[in-house]
């Protein structure tokens, strides 16, 4: 699984960061993803931060 998140949408909450920070971070007013492989034991909670994500802005596949 790969995540990525679409700047243009993202407002800067900080939650899918503080939630799964080893995936996230935050990069100014904006989250980013980490380029490579989701580790396996993290997919479950990517996901969740993708629906929690207020805006929808985090894409994974
Ligand atoms: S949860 Fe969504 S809006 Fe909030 S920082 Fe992450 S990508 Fe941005």
């Amino acid at each position: 699984m790969k995540a990525s998140v679409d700047a243009d949408l993202c407002i800067g909450c900080e939650l899918c960061a503080g939630t799964v920070p080893d995936v996230f971070s935050m990069n100014g007013s904006v989250a980013e993803a980490i380029s490579g492989d989701v580790p396996a034991d993290l997919e479950e909670e990517v996901t969740g931060a993708c629906e929690e994500c207020p805006v929808e802005a985090i894409s994974v596949n």
